[in-house]
């Protein structure tokens, strides 16, 4: 007997094998919902680290001299 999976998201019952127990039109959802996040985080890290890359650039430097 086959064991029906269904989608965690939309709980929709997942045709074939999902390795991510999503069903396509979710992976297409939260897949472009990821690389946002990712791209949000990137951007407010890449903002960190100019807004505190003089005091790293100072910590680094005493390290090294240390
Ligand atoms: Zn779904």
């Amino acid at each position: 007997m086959e064991e029906n999976k269904k989608c965690w998201a939309c709980k929709r019952t997942l045709v074939g094998d999902s390795k991510m127990g999503l069903c396509p039109d979710c992976i297409n959802k939260y897949g472009s919902v990821g690389a946002a996040v990712v791209v949000l985080c990137l951007a407010v890290g890449g903002g960190q680290l100019v807004k505190h890359g003089g005091k790293i650039i100072k910590v680094a430097t005493k390290i090294i001299k240390h």
